[in-house]
């Protein structure tokens, strides 16, 4: 059992997991695939004495796109610069931050979909020549300066490939989707973070947890927390089976994860519009949601898991997902 003091306050999610990251390649568990490639890139590259190709990751959010950019960066014996595609919203601040890098040292961009234009022109010759070129003044005194970088690597990530534009796109030479976890691989990343967290846990239990995680790591972890403090606040010992099903039936999450967003989301369609096809932007006003979160957040796994379908016309719930909630399929 975890014997923190009662004076140490439960840190928030984010804060754990930052603890909890994978610290080495053995303990990113599962995507072999991604995993071989950029190792064989990496070595490759440390052998000819380059920076590694910059990359493109994406697929949905808590899937490891971020530590895998911290163990590319690790591997490759470099430091690495963390930004976002909302934080780079002006070429300056790119140019900033580039003319600070070092040799081969990796800048990871999340969200790089979201870069404004202009900010992605600018990184194009940056990407392909390692020079950038910026405009002094303004009117008919503006100049150009051709600005010469170190060879560093952009590791860039994610969840909507298909907005980047294809010139975008073409300059990353190694490209990744990253897909969702099977429950027993969920299973060993709890059991490392268990072991993180000075948690004890059997199998059973990180598989039930693991079963119920969404395919995500991220989520996965949270869910540990959260019977971890169930389990301490109940003070019944250890975590079994059966402590997570009444933890996790607290927090609404169902067998196959879902939880009350999910359910209302089917259920609304279900409901107001037939079982659909309805537009996101229909569904996002019915939902009282944000499209973006509809979009990257609820709907993936929904659609992994083939409770709802996207059509030309819209989103429709499938039969699946009516027998799931108990429904009459029309
Ligand atoms: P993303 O950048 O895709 O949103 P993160 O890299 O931030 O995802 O991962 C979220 C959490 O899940 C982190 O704590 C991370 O250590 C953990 N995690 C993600 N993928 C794995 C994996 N394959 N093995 C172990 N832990 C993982």
């Amino acid at each position: 059992m975890n014997q923190e003091p009662p004076t140490n306050q439960t840190p928030e999610d984010e804060i754990l997991l930052q603890t909890l990251r994978a610290q080495s390649w053995d303990e990113f568990v599962g995507q072999d695939t991604i995993k071989k490639s950029l190792r064989l890139g990496i070595k490759a590259a440390l052998q000819r004495k380059e920076s590694l190709d910059h990359t493109l990751l994406f697929g949905p959010a808590g899937l490891g796109k971020t530590t895998l950019s911290y163990l590319i960066a690790r591997e490759m014996n470099v430091d690495i610069r963390i930004t976002s595609g909302t934080a780079l919203n002006k070429a300056g601040d790119l140019a900033a931050i580039l003319t600070n890098l070092k040799d081969g040292d990796v800048l990871f961009i999340d969200e790089i979909h979201r870069l404004p234009k202009i900010v992605e022109e600018t990184l194009y010759p940056a990407m392909e020549d390692f020079v950038l070129d910026i405009v002094i003044g303004k009117g008919p005194s503006a100049r150009t300066v051709r600005l010469e970088l170190p060879q560093f690597t952009i590791v860039g990530a994610t969840t909507r490939f298909g907005l980047l534009s294809g010139p975008f796109r073409d300059r990353f030479g190694l490209i990744h989707r990253l897909s969702y976890y099977k429950p027993q691989a969920l299973a060993d990343i709890i059991i490392k973070g268990a072991k993180k967290l000075n948690v004890k846990i059997d199998q059973k239990s990180a598989l039930e947890i693991g079963r119920r995680s969404r395919g995500t790591p991220r989520i996965a972890l949270k869910l540990l927390k959260r019977v971890r403090d169930y389990v301490q606040v109940n003070k019944s010992g250890q975590i079994s089976p059966t402590e997570v099903h009444n933890a996790l039936k607290m927090l609404a999450i169902d067998t196959k994860g879902l939880d009350e967003t999910d359910r209302r989301l089917l259920k609304k369609i279900i409901v107001l519009h037939k079982g659909g096809p309805v537009g996101l932007s229909t569904m996002a006003a019915t939902l009282l949601e944000d499209p973006g979160t509809i979009e990257e957040v609820i709907e993936p796994y929904l659609l992994q898991i083939g409770f709802l379908k996207r059509t030309p016309q819209g989103r429709v719930v499938t039969e699946a997902a009516y027998q799931y909630l108990g429904r009459k399929y029309p």
